[in-house]
Protein backbone atom coordinates (compact mmCIF):
# COMPACT_ATOMS: atom_id res chain seq x y z
CA UNK A 1 0.00 0.00 0.00
CA UNK A 2 0.73 3.34 -0.63
CA UNK A 3 1.03 5.26 2.61
CA UNK A 4 1.94 8.41 1.02
CA UNK A 5 -0.46 8.73 -1.54
CA UNK A 6 -2.96 7.23 0.90
CA UNK A 7 -2.62 9.12 4.03
CA UNK A 8 -2.43 12.77 3.14
CA UNK A 9 -2.72 15.97 5.36
CA UNK A 10 -3.13 14.74 9.00
CA UNK A 11 0.10 12.31 8.44
CA UNK A 12 2.18 14.17 11.10
CA UNK A 13 -0.10 14.44 13.65
CA UNK A 14 -1.74 10.54 13.25
CA UNK A 15 2.23 9.69 12.93
CA UNK A 16 3.19 11.65 16.71
CA UNK A 17 0.16 10.58 18.27
CA UNK A 18 0.98 7.01 17.33
CA UNK A 19 4.45 7.24 18.49
CA UNK A 20 4.11 9.20 21.37
CA UNK A 21 1.57 6.02 22.22
CA UNK A 22 4.12 3.50 21.71
CA UNK A 23 2.92 1.97 18.17
CA UNK A 24 4.87 2.33 14.87
CA UNK A 25 2.99 4.47 12.23
CA UNK A 26 2.41 1.55 9.80
CA UNK A 27 0.05 2.07 6.91
CA UNK A 28 -3.26 0.36 8.25
CA UNK A 29 -2.88 2.23 11.87
CA UNK A 30 -2.91 5.32 10.01
CA UNK A 31 -5.76 4.67 8.32
CA UNK A 32 -8.13 3.18 10.72
CA UNK A 33 -6.69 5.95 13.11
CA UNK A 34 -7.67 8.90 10.27
CA UNK A 35 -10.93 7.44 9.88
CA UNK A 36 -12.62 7.28 12.98
CA UNK A 37 -11.00 10.96 13.64
CA UNK A 38 -12.86 12.42 10.46
CA UNK A 39 -15.96 10.36 10.86
CA UNK A 40 -16.55 10.82 14.73
CA UNK A 41 -19.36 9.03 16.23
CA UNK A 42 -18.82 5.15 16.87
CA UNK A 43 -18.36 2.90 13.99
CA UNK A 44 -18.02 -0.90 13.92
CA UNK A 45 -15.05 -3.00 12.54
CA UNK A 46 -17.40 -3.73 9.53
CA UNK A 47 -18.55 -0.27 9.00
CA UNK A 48 -14.46 0.56 8.97
CA UNK A 49 -13.83 -2.03 6.51
CA UNK A 50 -16.14 -0.82 4.46
CA UNK A 51 -15.54 2.34 4.57
CA UNK A 52 -11.64 1.94 3.67
CA UNK A 53 -12.96 -0.28 0.37
CA UNK A 54 -15.28 2.59 -0.59
CA UNK A 55 -12.54 5.00 -0.57
CA UNK A 56 -10.02 2.61 -2.20
CA UNK A 57 -8.51 0.95 0.36
CA UNK A 58 -8.46 -3.02 1.04
CA UNK A 59 -7.83 -4.17 4.04
CA UNK A 60 -8.90 -7.63 5.22
CA UNK A 61 -11.37 -7.72 8.33
CA UNK A 62 -9.11 -9.28 9.94
CA UNK A 63 -6.27 -6.50 9.73
CA UNK A 64 -8.85 -4.06 10.80
CA UNK A 65 -9.59 -5.87 13.95
CA UNK A 66 -5.85 -6.43 14.82
CA UNK A 67 -5.49 -2.51 14.01
CA UNK A 68 -8.27 -1.55 16.34
CA UNK A 69 -6.63 -3.85 18.71
CA UNK A 70 -3.43 -2.33 19.34
CA UNK A 71 -5.19 1.13 19.22
CA UNK A 72 -7.55 0.31 21.93
CA UNK A 73 -4.58 -1.42 23.83
CA UNK A 74 -2.98 2.29 23.25
CA UNK A 75 -5.52 4.40 24.33
CA UNK A 76 -6.14 6.11 20.91
CA UNK A 77 -9.05 4.38 20.10
CA UNK A 78 -11.77 3.76 22.77
CA UNK A 79 -14.73 0.87 22.80
CA UNK A 80 -18.11 2.75 22.96
CA UNK A 81 -19.97 0.87 25.70
CA UNK A 82 -23.21 1.13 24.10
CA UNK A 83 -25.17 -2.07 25.31
CA UNK A 84 -25.27 -5.77 23.32
CA UNK A 85 -24.86 -5.53 19.41
CA UNK A 86 -22.10 -4.79 17.65
CA UNK A 87 -18.54 -3.48 19.12
CA UNK A 88 -18.08 -0.19 18.13
CA UNK A 89 -14.95 1.88 18.44
CA UNK A 90 -14.43 6.00 18.42
CA UNK A 91 -11.71 7.92 18.44
CA UNK A 92 -10.60 8.76 22.18
CA UNK A 93 -11.96 11.93 23.41
CA UNK A 94 -12.09 11.24 27.23
CA UNK A 95 -14.24 9.53 29.52
CA UNK A 96 -17.97 10.26 28.25
CA UNK A 97 -21.79 8.01 28.61
CA UNK A 98 -23.79 6.96 25.45
CA UNK A 99 -27.77 7.57 24.42
CA UNK A 100 -28.89 4.93 22.43
CA UNK A 101 -31.92 5.53 20.50
CA UNK A 102 -34.34 2.69 20.83
CA UNK A 103 -36.22 3.72 17.16
CA UNK A 104 -33.14 4.30 14.67
CA UNK A 105 -30.28 3.03 16.84
CA UNK A 106 -27.71 5.94 16.66
CA UNK A 107 -25.43 6.47 19.30
CA UNK A 108 -24.66 9.49 20.75
CA UNK A 109 -21.94 10.64 23.07
CA UNK A 110 -23.34 12.27 26.58
CA UNK A 111 -20.81 14.54 27.85
CA UNK A 112 -19.69 12.85 31.93
CA UNK A 113 -20.67 15.43 34.54
CA UNK A 114 -17.74 14.11 36.75
CA UNK A 115 -15.33 13.78 33.80
CA UNK A 116 -13.57 10.88 35.24
CA UNK A 117 -14.04 7.20 36.29
CA UNK A 118 -15.89 5.91 38.45
CA UNK A 119 -18.31 8.54 37.97
CA UNK A 120 -20.81 7.36 40.53
CA UNK A 121 -20.89 5.54 43.91
CA UNK A 122 -21.90 1.82 44.09
CA UNK A 123 -23.10 2.06 47.75
CA UNK A 124 -21.19 -1.12 48.40
CA UNK A 125 -18.69 -0.75 51.09
CA UNK A 126 -14.98 -1.39 50.68
CA UNK A 127 -15.87 -2.35 47.28
CA UNK A 128 -13.43 -0.92 44.42
CA UNK A 129 -15.21 0.64 42.42
CA UNK A 130 -13.00 1.81 39.20
CA UNK A 131 -15.42 2.18 36.40
CA UNK A 132 -19.36 3.00 35.73
CA UNK A 133 -20.97 2.83 33.33
CA UNK A 134 -24.52 4.20 32.52
CA UNK A 135 -26.30 3.79 29.14
CA UNK A 136 -29.08 6.27 28.72
CA UNK A 137 -31.70 4.46 25.92
CA UNK A 138 -34.95 6.57 24.74
CA UNK A 139 -35.93 8.52 21.52
CA UNK A 140 -32.75 10.87 20.00
CA UNK A 141 -33.70 14.12 19.16
CA UNK A 142 -34.59 13.67 15.52
CA UNK A 143 -36.72 10.65 16.58
CA UNK A 144 -38.26 12.71 19.31
CA UNK A 145 -38.94 15.42 16.84
CA UNK A 146 -40.22 13.51 14.40
CA UNK A 147 -42.95 11.64 17.10
CA UNK A 148 -44.01 14.79 18.24
CA UNK A 149 -45.14 15.99 14.59
ZN1 LIG B 1 -33.42 7.97 16.76
ZN1 LIG C 1 -18.76 7.96 22.38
Amino acid sequence: MDVARAVDPPLNALTQDLRAAGLRATGPRLLVLRLLRERRGHHSADDLTAALAASGETLLRGSVYNVLGSLVDSGLVAVADAGPGRTLYEASTGWHHHFVCSECGSVLDVPCVVGAKPCLEAGLGDAEVTEAQVIFRGRCPSCATAAGR
